[in-house]
Parts: C-alpha cells; structure tokens; sequence
C-alpha cells in the first residue's frame, strides 16, 4: 500500500510499504477514505519530537471502512464506518475507567523507553513516535487499529467525511481545552493560535456561552476565519497583545487562556514600549515559549490557563512565581478523545458545528508530502489539509 514516511527533519515521502494485517485479537484493519495533516505532524516535521525512525507511517487524524476485525473484537465487523481517535486506549486500566483516555496504562507498548523520558507513560498514539508506541499511523491507504473494540468511533449515516473527520482530534482537543476552562457566562477567553485547533476553541467557548472569545495570531486568513466564528482579534504583528487583551477587559485581564500554539511559539514578537521593566525580565527573559509566559502575564488572577498545543522536552524560563502568586489553574494534556465524542457527534448531527470549516486543501495521498510545508508554512491560505488515499 501507499503510506506517508517519515525519513528525518523536513523529509516526509510517499512510499510503498506492506500492508498491515492483524496482530491481536481486538485489532481492526481499517481502509482509510480520509486523513489529515495535524500541527502536532509539524513538530515531527520540524524535527522537535524525539523517537522517530527512518520509515515511519505519520498520521493521526483518519477515518475509513472496517475490512477486517480480530477474534476478539465483538464491537466492530466489516463495513462499519469509523473515524479513529489519536489516543488508542484499553477501557478497562484504572485510567480509562477515570475517562483520562490519553494516559491509558495499557496501550503504549514502549512503555519503559516513554517512562524514562516523560518519567510516567502515555497512552499509545498513531504515527507519533516510538515513546507513545511506535504505531503505524493513517496517512495511509490502510491502517491496523489497536485497542480496536474501544479506540474507535462509529459513524452514524447521512455525514459526510469531512463533517465527522476531525472527531478523531481538533474538535475534541478545542473542545476539551474549552471546557477545561470552566467558562462562565461572564469569561473573557483568550486563544492564542488561530490555526485548526485554535478554531475549534473559539468555536468550542462560543458554544459554551462565554461572554467575549478573543483570538491572537498573525496570519490573515486565519484571522477573518477567527473573526467568522466569534472571535475579536488580535493580530500580534501589529499591535500589543497585553495593551489589546488590558482594553478589551476593562483592564483585568482575560479570566481564560488558551494556548493553541505549542512548540510552535519561539515565533519571536518585538517587545513595544507598553512594558515597563519588571513585564520586560518576565517576557523578555529568554526567546520561547512566548505564549506560555504572555498568558501567565495577562491572565486575570484566579483565572485558568488550558494549554492544549504540544509541548516536548524541557520547557525553560516559565514565571511560575507569577501563576503561583495569581492562583492560576494550569491544565494541559493530550485529549481525552473519546470522553468527549458522543457529545460532540450530536452537535454535529444538530447543526450546531459543522467542524468541515477549517478545510482549505484536499489532495490526493500521494500530493501529501508536499503539504506540510504549504501547512506549516501558511502558503496558499492553506488552515487544513484533507489527504484522499
Ligand atoms: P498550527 O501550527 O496550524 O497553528 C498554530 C497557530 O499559532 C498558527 O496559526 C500560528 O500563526 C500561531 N502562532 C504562532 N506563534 C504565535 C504566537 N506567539 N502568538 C499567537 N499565535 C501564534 O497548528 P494546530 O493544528 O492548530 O495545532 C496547534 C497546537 O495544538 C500544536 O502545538 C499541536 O501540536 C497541538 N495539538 C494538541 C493536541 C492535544 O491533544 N493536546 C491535539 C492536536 C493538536
Ligand atoms: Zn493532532
Ligand atoms: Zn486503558
């Protein structure tokens, strides 16, 4: 079969490899009609993501046909139609029956390399590297499921792959940071990043009645796609992010903060006047990462910061000081993908988000290794890409 690779920093190929068969009695073998390139691929792109080996599957956000299911696998037969969560889990380790799917005890089979590393283990993902399991991902014509009997969600008829698509990841991960903020009716949230996860989140905290949803980043397009769902913006190029965030609160500040950005925010920002000394040796200390101190800084105290963007390795110069003085809740994590998806599938199915909004680019398979660079690097307007095997 065709299978996106990755070959090493900036070199993702199209290539021929086997295709997969089952191993286990509760694996699915699923034929992919659609995939997408996430900004969490970037970062294996970019090369910031340790544990990667030459002829990995990348891709983690997919969907398709049931062909073929284990012995065990009483919850799927062939013919079903599923979209696969990033995050594969047990649903029976002490974790999963907490609904903290992500850090499933069970499904990383790398489990003593990922606890070396992170000092704990992760749930298992697909293409993302050998510390979260090593599994092949779907940016493929075929893929084999693990876990399959849980690590799935079935699709109702009368959607199309593109309405149901991203349950797999953005729309649950904009969700849960979203709801990670316990918003209430008079919140401010800010969302740094108005890429496919920061959309999510502004359409997540529109839905869960926030009183003024605020969207920081640079690019243009993403921006008047921000402003469509909601969002007042802010364009961090030309104007001062605290000064906008300070007017726009009456000067205290937003009560939630979003990072949707992750390790992509060593994106510099020259620093304006507005800042006396004290803000310059909090925001000015080191060059990344700029989003993390800049909500610690503009948070309302007591306020929540929900970080969804990814980050890896040590993450240096953070004012803790700061978040501790303010009393600010800190949540991250990657997704709990399923804890959310029942809901979310009903949203859909009412009409109340149609998540198909964030796709600039659908190509064929083959055409994707050149995507990730239109991706990352935000040519063509491109916000997201759909692969077709
Ligand atoms: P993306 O790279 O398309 O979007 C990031 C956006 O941030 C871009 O539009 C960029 O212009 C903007 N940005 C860069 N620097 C900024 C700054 N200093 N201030 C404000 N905006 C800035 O990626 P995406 O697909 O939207 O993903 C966003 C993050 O979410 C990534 O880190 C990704 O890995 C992460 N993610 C996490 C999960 C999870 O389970 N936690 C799931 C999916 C994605
Ligand atoms: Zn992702
Ligand atoms: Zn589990």
């Amino acid at each position: 079969m065709k299978a996106l690779c990755w070959h090493g920093k900036h070199d993702i190929r199209c290539d021929t490899v086997p295709d997969p068969a089952i191993e286990h009695p509760r694996d699915a073998i699923v034929k992919i009609s659609a995939c997408a390139i996430c900004g969490s691929d970037l970062h294996l792109f970019d090369g910031f993501i340790p544990g990667m080996k030459h002829g990995d599957i990348m891709g983690h956000e997919f969907m398709g046909e049931v062909m073929e299911v284990g012995k065990d696998n009483h919850a799927l037969k062939p013919g079903d139609r599923v979209v696969v969560p990033f995050t594969i889990f047990c649903g029976e380790c002490d974790q999963c029956r907490r609904g903290n799917f992500s850090v499933c005890e069970r499904t990383n089979r790398n489990k003593e390399t990922a606890d070396k590393v992170f000092g704990h283990t992760t749930a298992g993902l697909f293409g993302y590297s050998h510390l979260t399991g090593g599994y092949p991902g779907g940016q493929a014509e075929y893929v084999r499921v693990p876990f399959a009997d849980k690590t799935h969600i079935k699709v109702p008829e009368g959607l199309t792959d593109e309405q149901v698509l991203f349950l797999g990841d953005i729309l649950p991960t904009g969700w849960q940071a979203a709801v990670q903020c316990e918003i209430e009716p008079t919140d401010t949230v800010a969302i740094w990043g108005a890429g496919p996860v920061g959309q999510m989140a502004i359409r997540s905290a529109v839905l869960l009645g926030a009183r003024q949803v605020i969207c920081i980043d640079h690019v243009p397009e993403r921006l008047a796609m921000a402003r469509e769902g909601g969002a007042v913006i802010i364009d961090f190029e030309n104007e001062s992010v605290v000064e906008r965030l300070g007017e726009l609160t009456g000067g205290k500040g937003p009560e939630k903060c979003i990072d949707a950005v992750g390790l992509e925010a060593h994106v510099m920002r020259s620093f304006d006047s507005f800042y006396d000394r004290a803000k310059q040796a909090v925001m000015a200390e080191s060059d990344r990462p700029h989003v993390l101190r800049e909500m610690m800084y503009v948070c309302r105290p007591a306020g929540i910061l929900s970080v969804p963007g990814v980050y890896g390795g040590l993450v240096d110069k953070i004012p803790f000081g700061m978040a501790m003085n303010k009393g600010l809740t800190i949540r991250t994590g990657q997704t709990h993908v399923n804890r959310w998806t029942d809901d979310l599938l009903r949203r859909i199915q009412d009409g109340q988000i149609d998540p198909s909004f964030v796709i600039t680019h659908t190509v064929p398979l083959e055409k994707g290794p050149g995507m990730y660079k239109t991706f990352r690097d935000k040519e063509d307007g491109c916000i997201k890409v759909v692969l077709k095997p």
